[in-house]
């Protein structure tokens, strides 16, 4: 092939010094280098060329520098050297017998965005020392090429070529996966992108605005000195004194712990040191917190601690609050006495305080929730957590973090909807959501707790509950797996594990998040149930029944008369025919619609729909007796069964609502999870009812 023909591309050797770039720079070009001054500094870069395959490389050997900043004119040589002229590959040269170091550099050309090869040299001291890389998995996870290199040696001079050539041969990706810096950081960055491409068109053409906007929270001086003397430096000034009230550091100093987070992450699961190097207070506390025997118990201890404060302790609160819309509904009652027609008083009697109470007494849950999961993220303790259940999660497709949400639904599911926040991948998040709700809630418990008493003798009862439990968790599982194999597929889940440092939370950052999550939980969940609760309520007292038909009838016949005439109960028998295949008559028909509402409804409607007075607990025997009277024992799983898997209620319609981010996954997860409801619920009642005719 003639010289004119061959392709061209320039690549840069970048690594930290005495990691023997110069050694591979030597190596590839074969020394014929020649030196130049990098313009209007002092800094020199060599350059050189070789040929290797239809290409004609270029080789520039860049200073050596630990990271990307400022501080030092070897590293803006660099940095400017990658930014201006654009190499098509740039070469990261690493010294393997010191990764996590090295790697520091590596995460900043990843914030970069510019297509990467990993050399991995100095690999004969490395395998001497004993240390054992995955580096397939290395490389999925900083997704670049890996090349192990001896360049003193001249060894994998061919694969380090080849690699270059298939890398400028295949066709630019985006990276899948950029390093998060938690939320405050991010939001910061997302506030200040659109500002500096705005206000800056040249600098943002130039420059990746997401890198940009972090150089801005770095205090970068460079950068900084290119928007110098602009009211932007003053709202980046201010949004930098923010993050340090929430964090007590510089931003500067959590962006840092970050990258190394991501580092230690990627290293732990992809790099054995057989012979032990460090040992700091932070490598200790992992290696129990994370330790393969002693790490479960461990996680499983403060997810005990986590429900025990978010459901226990916040039990108070939420019975106080209770305790005061029951007191402020009866005091309405008492002072605006009933008359004829009088809409208004039942609206906000049995419509309004319910409904507005029925989201406030989530708050304290939603608070404490939040509160601890702040201490376990801000600690570092949440990413070790992750790390332990990643494995398994990772066999349904989820993250190991999809394992917080899913427990926090056994209590309910609104805040588990609300703690998938703590997942960053959007698919995972959504997965999570979708099945969060057949986590059987504490609400549902009311339902198993009337119907199992009913419909099982002593010693079935313990099974029946776990049998129903477990199904939900099976089919949680199922169901994850084939969302993340058909609506959600795609984008990987092996991106690096983050190990930040362990810290001490702040008081402030606590109080940030636990606040900001409570106020948009109600905000935006609020407004939702309360039209939700406004239109059930009017569907179960519309149309009204005369005077004249409920005349001489009995308080708890009146509200059964009014109950059987109302929208619910008449679309409760129209549906009849739809539900008896499972087993059902218009009454559950009717108790289950009533039940979207909240699932602890369920029960209450029952007790309307059979009379039974209001003033006695109508979980009680009475109401016992009559189901047991009308169904089976088959019937009896079969409503519980529909119960777990069956549409959500409105108050975690209105959370994926708002979470999701759109109506269309709130009706998503209606309508799937209620479709899977009756395909299961007909399997189990026909084949029951066949097995039960033999
Ligand atoms: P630079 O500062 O990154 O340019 O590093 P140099 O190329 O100058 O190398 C620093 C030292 O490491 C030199 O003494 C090299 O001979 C040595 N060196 C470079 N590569 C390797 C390697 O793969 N294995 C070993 N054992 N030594 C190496
Ligand atoms: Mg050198």
């Amino acid at each position: 092939m003639t010289d004119s023909k061959l392709k061209k591309i320039t690549v840069a050797l970048a690594g930290n010094p005495n990691c023997g770039k110069t050694s591979v720079f030597n190596m590839l070009t074969g020394a014929s280098h020649h030196v130049a001054n990098y313009p209007g500094t002092t800094v020199e870069t060599v350059q050189g060329k070789c040929v290797h395959g239809d290409f004609r490389i270029v080789f520039v050997d860049l200073p050596g520098a630990y990271g990307l900043t400022t501080f030092s004119a070897e590293e803006l040589v660099a940095r400017n050297f990658i930014i201006d002229e654009k190499p098509d590959i740039v070469v990261n040269v690493i010294d393997a017998s010191n990764l996590e170091r090295n790697l520091y550099l590596t995460t900043q050309l990843i914030e970069l965005g510019v297509p990467i090869v990993l050399a991995f040299n100095m690999n004969d001291i490395a395998v001497q020392r004993g240390i054992i890389f995955d580096t397939d998995r290395l490389s999925e996870l900083l997704e670049a090429p890996i090349v192990r290199t001896v360049a003193s040696k001249s060894q994998g001079r061919v694969d380090l070529l080849n690699a270059i050539v298939a890398k400028a041969n295949a066709p630019r990706k985006l990276r899948t996966h950029y390093i998060t810096y938690g939320d405050e950081i991010e939001n910061s960055m997302k506030q200040i992108e659109p500002l500096v491409r705005s206000e800056y068109p040249g600098l943002a053409a130039k420059y990746d605005s997401r890198w940009l906007a972090l150089k801005l929270l770095e205090q970068d001086g460079d950068i900084l000195s290119k928007i110098s003397g602009d009211w932007l430096v003053d709202t980046v000034g201010d949004t930098i004194t923010k993050l340090k009230t929430i964090f007590g550091d510089d931003p500067e100093v959590i962006i840092a712990e970050r990258r190394s987070g991501f580092i230690s992450g990627a290293c732990q699961e992809s790099v054995k040191n057989t012979v032990e190097l460090t040992h700091t207070t932070s490598d200790l506390a992992d290696a129990v917190l994370t330790h393969r025997v002693f790490g479960l118990p461990i996680f499983l201890l403060m997810m005990y601690l986590l429900f025990y404060l978010t459901f226990s302790i916040a039990a108070y609160p939420m019975a106080w609050l209770e305790q005061f819309f029951g007191w402020l509904s009866s005091a309405i009652a008492l002072i605006w006495p009933t008359q004829e027609g009088n809409w208004l008083r039942s609206l906000i009697i049995d419509g309004i305080i319910p409904g507005v109470g029925g989201v406030l007494v989530f708050l304290p849950n939603i608070l404490l929730l939040f509160l601890a999961i702040a201490v376990l993220e801000d600690s570092g303790y949440m990413a070790r957590a992750a790390f332990i259940m990643d494995r398994l999660m990772h066999k349904i497709g989820l993250h190991g973090k999809s394992f917080i949400p899913m427990l926090i639904g056994f209590g309910c599911s609104v805040p588990a909807i609300m703690a998938t926040r703590i997942l960053e991948n959007k698919r995972n998040r959504l997965t999570t959501i979708m099945i969060l709700p057949l986590m059987s809630c504490g609400a549902r418990l009311t339902i198993y707790g009337l119907l199992i008493p009913a419909f099982f003798p002593q010693n079935w009862r313990g099974p029946v509950l776990w049998l129903i439990y477990l199904t939900g968790i099976v089919l949680a599982v199922i169901a994850a797996k084939v969302l993340r194999l058909t609506v959600f597929r795609g984008e990987n889940t092996d991106f690096v594990m983050e190990l930040p440092p362990y810290r001490v939370p702040t008081f402030k950052s606590l109080s940030a998040h636990t606040w900001l999550r409570g106020w948009l939980y109600l905000k935006k969940a609020g407004t939702v149930i309360l039209v939700f609760s406004i239109i059930l309520w009017a569907a179960m007292n519309y149309p009204r029944v005369s005077e004249q038909s409920v005349a001489g009838l009995s308080p708890d016949q009146i509200r059964q008369t009014q109950l059987a005439n109302s929208v619910i109960g008449r679309v409760g028998r129209a549906i009849e025919p739809v539900i008896k295949p499972l087993g059902f008559d218009w009454k559950i028909g009717t108790a289950l619609i009533g039940a979207t509402a909240a699932k602890e409804l369920f029960v209450s409607q029952l007790g309307i729909i059979y009379a039974v007075s209001s003033h006695d607990d109508p979980s009680a025997t009475t109401l016992r007796q009559h189901l047991q009277a009308d169904y089976s024992s088959l019937v009896g799983f079969c409503i519980m069964l529909f119960c777990l898997i069956s549409s959500p209620c409105v108050a975690t319609i209105a959370v994926t609502r708002s979470e999701a981010g759109s109506w269309f996954w709130a009706a998503f997860q209606f309508v799937s999870l209620t479709v899977l409801a009756y395909i299961i619920t007909f399997a189990v009642y026909q084949i029951g009812s066949l097995v039960m005719a033999l």
